[in-house]
């Protein structure tokens, strides 16, 4: 990597571990005429193994120093734009390109990992999964079930529109340079069938249930209706006392449905 000085800033942490880049390509099945999103090529790492595909891709870097090794990617169906991914608009970026399902494949940035993961879903551009490396704390909390102590508003908004799977933890040797936590490899894929329910309702009502960690449900949720809240709650065997790790994304549903009616 010669003189390369790796902002720790930017996470600059790149991948050297060609046996988790083959499991990361293995754990996703991408076809030529799809389209592949990175976020943060870096020095091509993880750019090399998805090009393996032979699909669409589209790589977003922040850092111009790494063009030197990114240029001989370059070619008709590669792409690589040198923006802040955070400042960039997915959707009308992608909308003139031509392609069948679209993935986003990358060893993301931690400092940012919930923005990048918020933009893309908001984005409303129909991703088919997100194969995505992060901090491996922040991987449980991604992919929490109701009742373990990760389980928070990320964890059921996420599984809102996707199945979450931590598929693999990564030691941090390897990385260049070495951070200091480990990662995980995370997929999220684009649930089959979505409940239907207004989102925006429901993501507020999960943000405001979760507010105060340590607060039960009665004191987080005082704003609304209590007594509808109750009767959906005990249909799932829980109570205004328990707090919001315990309900699950049906149960958040249901009582946004009812609340609205
Ligand atoms: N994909 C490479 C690899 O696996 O070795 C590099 C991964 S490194 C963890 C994260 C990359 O994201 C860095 O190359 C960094 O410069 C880039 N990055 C940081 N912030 C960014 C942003 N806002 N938009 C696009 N890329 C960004």
């Amino acid at each position: 990597m010669g003189e390369f000085k790796h902002k720790h800033s930017l996470g600059q942490n790149f991948l050297k571990d060609k046996k988790v880049l083959i499991k990361i390509i293995d754990s996703v099945d991408v076809q030529e005429d799809d389209l592949i999103i990175e976020v943060g090529p870096g020095q091509g790492a993880l750019t090399k193994y998805l090009k393996l595909f032979h699909a669409n891709l589209r790589c977003y870097e922040i850092d111009t120093r790494v063009k030197k090794y990114l240029d001989s990617f370059v070619d008709e169906k590669t792409q690589i734009i040198y923006d802040d991914f955070l400042n960039i608009d997915l959707k009308s970026e992608i909308k003139d390109l031509k392609y069948n399902n679209l993935y986003v494949i990358a060893n993301l940035p931690y400092y940012i990992t919930t923005p990048i993961i918020e933009k893309i879903i908001n984005a409303n551009v129909d991703v088919k999964a997100m194969v995505l490396m992060v901090q491996n704390e922040v991987a449980d909390r991604l992919a929490a079930k109701p009742g373990s102590k990760d389980y928070g508003a990320i964890s059921v908004l996420l599984n809102y529109y996707f199945d979450v799977n931590k598929l693999f933890v990564v030691n941090r040797s390897s990385f260049e340079p070495v951070p200091n936590v480990d990662s995980a490899v995370i997929k999220l894929a684009k649930k089959e069938e979505v409940a239907k329910v207004d989102e925006k309702e429901l993501f507020n009502f999960v943000r405001d249930a979760f507010a105060m960690k340590r607060k039960n449900l009665r004191n987080n949720l005082k704003k609304y209706d209590l007594k509808i809240i109750e009767t959906i709650l005990n249909k799932y065997n829980l109570t205004l006392q328990d707090r919001a790790e315990q309900v699950s994304l049906e149960c958040f549903i249901e009582i946004v449905n009812n609340l609205s009616k």
